[in-house]
């Protein structure tokens, strides 16, 4: 069979890695490219991970058999209603959007009769953004969440996954509801809590604050990490994944309501019952392979030892 011709709209963090792990693993022909800015256009010529950029998101579609919408998830149905012209019978319209449904919800109502929709979600990335972000091995040993509408063809559903284990990524399928329940416990509540907590250490007077920054070592500063991502991303994911987050928000705060009460009245029992099963939890993190057992998250900062 020939090597098809990929489309990459929106070529920030993900959509780079994509065109450089898609050029590593030679699986494709030709790869057409665009973004919105013409400065990130011309990165993306300087940097080569495409073979043609163009000004705008249908010519880059014309033609491929399969495009890759790599975009914050607002300018999804924009992007698609613009391309959906110009895409021709058979092609597969794919997406690395964070949350599922509302891809469904949006683009279902889009597609022309011939063209197919198979939503996905790497969970790989991380806190950078732009064209030079991108790697070719941010998805290599990483899973790759697939959520196709029922009717899909499913000779579009295995060209999506066969792109996605052949760049090094475990495909797994999942119901898009359930698959934003899930990621709105591992991944979008801890992002609101670490953008959470650095605001409200930013408030603190400057003194403090000084003191906070001086001493993030102690914990702080792995929530920096996670709260320096990219805002306009985060915004999106909020409000596309509203229900999910707020009834995994709920639980959260039931939580913390009771460790505080066991704070106030001294319940070491309560304290430590919950610190052990957590570390058991960490535990399984490593042993499921998503982390590295090395001190300081593996990080190599050998003279600024990490704080308790
Ligand atoms: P990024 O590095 O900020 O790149 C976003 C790209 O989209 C850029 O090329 C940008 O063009 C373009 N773009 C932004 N707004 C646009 C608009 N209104 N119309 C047209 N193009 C627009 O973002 P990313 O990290 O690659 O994220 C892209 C998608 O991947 C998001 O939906 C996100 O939820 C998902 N995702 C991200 C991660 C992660 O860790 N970052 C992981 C998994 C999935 P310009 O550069 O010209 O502005």
């Amino acid at each position: 069979m020939n090597k098809p011709h990929i489309a990459l709209i929106g070529l920030g963090l993900i959509g780079s890695s994509l065109g450089h792990a898609f050029k590593k693993y030679e699986l494709t022909d030709h790869i057409s490219g665009y973004a919105r800015s013409p400065e990130t256009r011309a990165r993306a010529r300087e940097l080569g991970f495409v073979d043609a950029v163009h000004d705008s998101a249908a010519g880059a579609a014309d033609g491929a058999d399969v495009v890759f919408l790599n975009v914050p998830l607002s300018a999804m149905a924009p992007l698609a209603e613009d391309i959906m012209p110009v895409l021709k019978s058979g092609a597969v319209l794919t997406d690395v959007g964070s949350v599922k449904q509302c891809v469904l919800d949006d683009i279902l109502p889009l597609l022309k009769d011939g063209v197919f929709l198979v939503p996905g979600h790497p969970i790989a990335g991380t806190e950078y953004s732009g064209p030079d972000a991108g790697f070719a091995e941010l998805f290599e040993g990483r899973w790759c969440i697939l959520t196709p509408p029922g009717e899909t063809n499913l000779h579009a559903v295995e060209t999506v996954a066969g792109l996605w284990r052949d760049i090094g990524s475990e495909v797994e399928f999942m119901d898009a509801r359930h698959h934003d329940l899930v990621l709105a416990i591992t991944s979008h509540l801890p992002h609101l809590i670490a953008f959470n907590i650095v605001g409200t250490a930013a408030q603190l007077e400057s003194d403090t604050r000084s003191a906070v920054i001086k001493y993030s070592a102690s914990g702080f500063r792995d929530f920096t990490r996670i709260a320096a991502s990219d805002p306009i991303m985060w915004r999106d994911i909020f409000l596309k994944n509203k229900e999910a987050v707020l009834e995994m928000l709920g639980r959260f705060n039931e939580d913390l309501v009771a460790l505080q009460r066991a704070i106030r009245h001294g319940d070491a029992d309560y304290l430590q019952n919950t610190f052990s099963q957590t570390r058991e939890i960490r535990q399984s993190v490593i042993d499921a392979g998503q982390d590295v057992d090395a001190p300081n998250f593996g990080r190599d900062l050998p003279s600024k030892p990490d704080a308790g």
